[in-house]
């Protein structure tokens, strides 16, 4: 049985995995307790493993970390990019900067980096103001949310608080904005479906009230304590001709396609399959290592493999990677849920409402969405939509090249809540629906 780390989210549960997931009740910032993906973590360990590949054939470990190295020697480093999407320890994020400045190139991630509080802070605020809903993404921060006083829900469609509700044409946050002050904390989530809370996240940081970011990849926060660059914003991905990416997930929806791509990763998905090089590394619960929560605790995953760091210092000819995670932590020693200090700008972020669909399609976040897993297969409409569109029980819905059921929900028309992903990953985008009748 191994001590480890949930990857569902930036909360990091510690737990153990063995045959089954145990919960480890010693873990002060979940307490043993696990949310429905953590405890179904053997689901996302039991996917398709990585091959090692060079141009589509199967190869030796060695020969892909080889091939990796010579074929990136051959770009300069304003051409080659490094990216993560942060479901990796500390020391193989820490490997993966060293790379990356032994190349003299950019290293990115997706995600936020911010620890300012303790999840068990959040009850000792009067008031809460949420942009997602926790009772479906962080169960665990809905817990401590229960215990605050007055709890709202900024978004697009009524929740299972004090709403308030957006105009989707042009979102105006000053209802919100009213109720700032040092007695509130905002929560949000850092996701390409969050991009409409910018403008308020940087007004609460200006304000006197509080902050928790929360991401939905594991380790944002050690990328970002290591200066790791933002996905999207300041990369002109024009000038990439090579990315190497580390256990690369959902990064924006999107794949992109450069002259060489190289991957590093566990298990096998859509950039292994479009990946010139794919280099195979053992999976999380496997690994020797640390990561950084969201609250900034450090966590520690006891697995025996240190594989993943050695495929990095192979290629780029180092061994300091064990310093580098002490010199950014700023400790002499690792010692397991000691808190670090991080705060970083909130980055501007645009929100573009595209496409022209009847219907506002806005997504829910949940660590399934992030690992590519449907674990539901209905999205809400309205009672008055499902009338509308004459739709009968066993009928389904296609939306873009989806199939699903749906629930008639107690929501506004003319919205779609879904807690899979179905359109490109936008917080708030229009679709159609077509009836498929049964
Ligand atoms: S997905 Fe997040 S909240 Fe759920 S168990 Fe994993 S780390 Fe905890």
């Amino acid at each position: 049985m191994i001590e480890s780390v949930c990857i569902g989210c930036s909360i990091g549960c510690s737990l153990y995995v063995g045959d089954r997931i145990f919960h480890r009740k010693n873990a002060p910032h979940n307490e043993g307790k696990l949310c429905k993906f953590g405890m179904d973590l053997l689901k996302y360990y039991s996917r398709e493993k990585a091959e090692c590949k060079v141009d589509g054939k199967n190869v030796e470990l060695n020969e892909a970390i080889n091939e990796a190295k010579k074929r990136l020697e051959g770009y300069s480093g304003d051409e080659i990019l490094f990216l993560t999407s942060c479901t990796a320890t500390n020391e193989e994020l820490a490997a993966l900067k060293l790379l990356a400045e032994k190349f003299d190139a950019k290293c990115c991630f997706y995600g936020y980096g911010n620890a300012l509080f303790s999840l068990k802070d959040i009850e000792n605020f009067g008031r809460v103001i949420l942009t997602f809903d926790p009772f479906v993404s962080y169960p665990l921060v809905a817990r401590r949310v229960l215990k605050v006083k007055e709890v709202y829900e900024v978004g697009f469609v009524d929740g299972r608080v004090n709403s308030i509700i957006l105009n989707p044409e042009n979102p105006n946050f000053d209802d919100a904005l009213a109720l700032l002050d040092e007695n509130t904390i905002a929560l949000a989530e850092y996701s390409p479906l969050s991009t409409v809370y910018t403008p308020f996240l940087k007004e609460v940081v200006k304000s006197n009230a509080k902050a928790i970011v929360f991401n939905p990849t594991l380790n944002a926060n050690f990328a970002a304590m290591l200066g790791f660059e933002s996905f999207e914003n300041k990369i002109d991905f024009d000038k990439v001709k090579a990315i190497y990416a580390l256990e690369p997930e959902l990064i924006n929806g999107a794949i992109p396609s450069p002259e060489l791509l190289i991957v590093q990763s566990a298990f096998s998905n859509g950039w292994c399959d479009k990946a010139d090089v794919v280099i195979q590394s053992d999976s999380f619960h496997q690994k020797r290592g640390s990561v950084v929560n969201a609250e900034g605790r450090i966590l520690i995953n006891n697995g025996k493999s240190e594989q993943g760091v050695e495929i990095l210092e192979k290629i780029g000819g180092f061994e300091q990677t064990a310093s580098k995670v002490l010199e950014t932590l700023n400790v002499n020693t690792i010692k397991e849920f000691s808190t670090v200090e991080i705060t970083e700008e909130f980055r501007e972020k645009e929100f573009k409402l595209k496409g022209e669909g009847k219907y506002y399609l806005t997504t829910k976040s949940n660590p399934f969405l992030w690992k590519g897993i449907d674990h539901k297969n209905f999205v809400e409409l309205s009672v008055e939509d499902v009338k509308e569109l004459g739709l009968s029980r066993t009928d389904r819905i296609k939306i873009g090249d989806k199939e699903l059921c749906y629930k008639p929900s107690n929501i506004q028309k003319g919205y779609i809540v879904s807690e899979i992903l179905i359109s490109q990953l936008k917080g708030l985008t229009r679709v159609d629906i077509s009836n498929l009748h049964y």
